[in-house]
């Protein structure tokens, strides 16, 4: 597939107005009505062909991948170089980044936190949590408890239940709530109920970043994906794409016992130097097999050295000061940031571009 703009893809135009949030809508509507188990049954049912689906490919969509490269090798030769100074994707010359992050959807969830947090400690890793305002109540201390454990709170939305981007109106009487409990619980990123979005409007969040748009997820009411494993921008809003498939949708929906796909995503993000990030939601693992896999999935994490393990925050952070920096004409990076700016280099083999370090 050839690129004209790179935001048709990262806003999601390629879908077209119509569908971009009537099926998640209809899904809410029907799911009080649908017992559990027929849901899960047409979900598997229907799975296999969205797995099948040409574009966005899944689980690895490519096409902004082999964009971003054939623009570094375009420089490349531009240049007359053998190689290219460019500021690395990630601080302290890691090779891809990575973010734990959880969706906190009812009580049950609410109750498992500190141990999944407790769990991740063992392995040295800390991790976002997102909470929803106005639908289950959150016990007193326990953002406080959270933070202490040097863990992140984010916003989950208003209410859970699928409308924030069904009309305009809706999503207007939400932003100021949003704006509301962004400064009252002081937090940085927003994570949409059900990865409900819309490219056209996520600028006026009033937040640092948003984290709702799969980079490739055939599975979700609403489908599709901003085809990004890197971050990228909706005006002053920082997008965190997330690049795992959620947990239900991998070991519920797809049936896959273990961490395989994760890992060998994981492998293909770390290849072409991008940003892991996954949901793991507190209210699913809840018994310990479920646990178990997660856990496995973090033992896999910790063997790479050359991961930037962070919060979303600072993942957005990061990207937002990057933005502002150059290279300068000795080939050092030139500009401010509180993070460990490196140079890579890019250079070519084979009429294939390599990135190093
Ligand atoms: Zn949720």
């Amino acid at each position: 597939m050839t690129v004209t703009d790179p935001d048709d893809l990262l806003y999601e135009r390629y879908r077209g107005a119509s569908n971009r949030s009537r099926k998640l809508e209809a899904y809410y509507a029907l799911k009080p009505f649908v017992p559990r188990r027929l849901q899960l049954a047409l979900r598997r049912a229907y799975a296999p062909r969205q797995a099948r689906a040409t574009f966005p490919a899944w689980p690895f969509e490519s096409t902004l991948v082999e964009h971003r490269d054939a623009q570094l090798l375009a420089r490349l030769r531009a240049s007359g170089g053998d190689r290219l100074p460019f500021v690395n994707f990630w601080p302290g010359g890691k090779r891809f980044a990575a973010v734990l992050t959880h969706d906190v959807e009812g009580p049950a969830g609410v109750a498992n936190v500190m141990r999944v947090i407790e769990l991740e400690r063992r392995y040295g890793f800390v991790s976002s949590w997102n909470f929803v305002a106005e639908w289950y109540p959150i016990p007193d201390g326990l953002f406080e408890e959270v933070r202490a454990a040097g863990c992140e709170i984010g916003l989950h939305g208003i209410r859970h239940d699928g409308k924030l981007f069904s009309t305009r109106e809706t999503f207007e009487d939400n932003l100021p709530k949003i704006a509301h409990y962004v400064k009252a619980w002081d937090v940085a990123g927003f994570r949409s109920p059900a990865t409900g979005r819309n490219g056209a409007w996520m600028h006026e969040l009033p937040v640092e970043y948003d984290s709702s748009f799969p980079d490739s997820d055939p599975f979700e009411p609403q489908p599709g994906g901003c085809c990004s494993i890197m971050p990228f921008f909706f005006g002053d809003v920082v997008e965190l794409p997330i690049t795992l498939t959620q947990d239900h949708t991998v070991w519920e929906i797809l049936r896959s016992p273990g961490i395989e796909l994760w890992r060998r995503k994981t492998e293909w993000l770390r290849r072409h130097h991008g940003l892991v990030n996954l949901i793991v939601h507190p209210d699913y693992v809840v018994e310990q097999p479920y646990l178990d896999r997660y856990e496995a999935f973090l033992a896999h994490l910790a063997e790479h050295d050359d991961g930037w393990h962070a919060l979303p925050r600072d993942v957005a952070r990061w990207w937002r000061q990057r933005e502002g920096l150059r290279i300068d004409d000795r080939g050092a990076v030139e500009g401010q940031t509180g993070f460990e700016a490196t140079v890579a280099y890019a250079s070519e083999r084979e009429g294939r571009l390599v990135v190093a370090p």
